[in-house]
């Protein structure tokens, strides 16, 4: 056990003069900890404090962090082509990510579309909706999502977004959304009853979805068959199906992507956060040739007229191309089965435990709430935090939600110790 609160003066103290982070309510939030280095699973912090990186960063660093293969092929390619414009020209690090891309992603997809990360990715996503439409003479301006759902932090992704609670200050500027809860196998008919509905009473241009997990929702698994017939029946009344796969993409589920468990496979697919291995920012949307046949014109107006100044970044094209590669290997390959199987395992074991309740697994993925008194539960969250924290492991325990996301090569040692601070929780909590 160690202090966390520690002072951690210097940076500490220099971070509150200019910085202003991300989702943090600063008069309230307990200050920043400086991280000097990450390799591995390992974050290592200013006092030289280690923490196991229970979630990848954020689902990034899936090949460990700084991993050596990728940051080889990044400085490869620093020393050819740093960045250039992608309207007009093109370049090898693009194509060969896309060849490489094609044969990963779920069935049907044809084209990627480049952007800066999942936001965009989603962005766009929706665009290629909304367009594909405009262009073919349709009338169809709604948006379809799922209550809950989370798709990121622009405008349209906002609009999509259910988990809008600290969105007041823009929802007068959102797109039209109509939304349906996830089905969760008892629901299922009523699910498909407001789908019905809906689409008899709204122009439904496309829906987007996170398939089978909704991550910001606090890792909620949902049914497969439920999402399936979903996907049918939008599919059937020619509404775009856009898979968000940005947190669910690159393996996280045990397959490449969450589709591939689905039988009707998405028109669109977002990724972005695990694609380029936590090295480099970058988003990408895909599409079926249908999609892009819409778009191919001989009237100009009818492109897509979207593009980011770092579109395609050369460097960022190469840290992806090597994600994949690694992503394909018998050794990634073997890492991900074998968590999958211990995370598994420890879902039997705490199946019936009293303070555990819906806990749940797939692939690496795996996440449960802690059952405890309502009393209790204030700042919760935030004391789960600190005793992971203190107890070396780094885990965002969203409300009373706990989960974790390993980089796939996290040893068997490094995982089990996870387990046993999350066992320490169920006793000390
Ligand atoms: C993280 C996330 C996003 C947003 O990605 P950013 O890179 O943070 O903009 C969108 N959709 C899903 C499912 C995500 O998990």
């Amino acid at each position: 056990m160690r202090d966390i609160s520690l002072e951690h003066e210097n940076l500490t103290e220099r971070d509150k003069k200019h910085l202003w982070h991300p989702l943090t309510q600063h008069k309230v939030s307990p200050e920043m900890l400086p991280i000097k280095k990450a390799k591995g699973c390992t974050l290592t912090d200013e006092k030289g404090n280690e923490y196991i990186d229970g979630i990848s960063s954020w689902y990034t660093a899936v090949y460990g962090h700084c991993n050596p293969y990728i940051t080889e092929k990044v400085a490869e390619q620093m020393q050819n082509l740093d960045q250039v414009v992608f309207s007009g020209f093109t370049h090898e690090p693009a194509i060969a990510l896309s060849e490489a891309l094609i044969e990963i992603l779920p069935e049907g997809q044809q084209k990627l579309f480049f952007n800066d990360n999942g936001s965009t990715a989603t962005e766009i996503g929706i665009k290629m909706a909304l367009q594909y439409h405009h262009n073919l003479g349709n009338d169809r301006k709604v948006m379809l999502a799922f209550e809950e759902g989370f798709h990121g932090d622009t405008f349209g992704a906002m609009s999509v977004s259910g988990l809008s609670v600290y969105n007041g200050a823009f929802e007068d500027h959102f797109i039209r959304v109509e939304r349906i809860p996830v089905p969760t196998g008892e629901n299922n008919q009523e699910v498909i009853s407001i789908l019905n509905n809906i689409l008899k009473n709204h122009n439904i241009a496309g829906f987007i979805y996170e398939p089978l997990i909704q991550g910001a929702a606090a890792m909620k698994f949902h049914d497969g068959e439920g999402l399936n017939e979903i996907l049918k029946i939008c599919r059937e009344n020619e509404v775009v199906l856009v898979a968000d796969e940005v947190m669910t993409g690159f393996g996280k589920t045990g397959s490449y992507f969450a589709s591939d468990y689905m039988q009707e496979k998405p028109d669109v697919v977002c990724m972005s956060k695990a694609l380029t291995a936590g090295l480099l920012p970058m988003g990408l949307t895909s599409c079926s040739q249908k999609i892009y046949n819409a778009f191919y014109s001989n009237d100009i107006a009818k492109g897509l007229f979207h593009g980011h100044t770092y579109t395609a970044n050369p460097l960022a094209c190469a840290a992806a191309l090597a994600a994949v590669q690694l992503l394909r290997t018998d050794e990634i390959q073997t890492g991900i089965n074998r968590i999958t199987e211990s995370n598994m395992a420890f879902t039997a074991k705490l199946k019936d435990h009293p303070k555990v309740k819906n806990v749940r697994s797939k692939g690496v993925i795996f996440a449960f709430e802690l059952a405890v008194e309502t009393e209790r539960y204030g700042g919760l969250r935030n004391k789960l935090f600190k005793f992971f924290m203190d107890n070396g492991v780094f885990l965002r325990p969203l409300g009373n939600t706990i989960y974790i996301v390993p980089p796939y090569v996290i040893s068997e040692e490094e995982l089990q110790k996870i387990y046993s601070v999350i066992e320490d929780v169920l006793s000390n909590f």
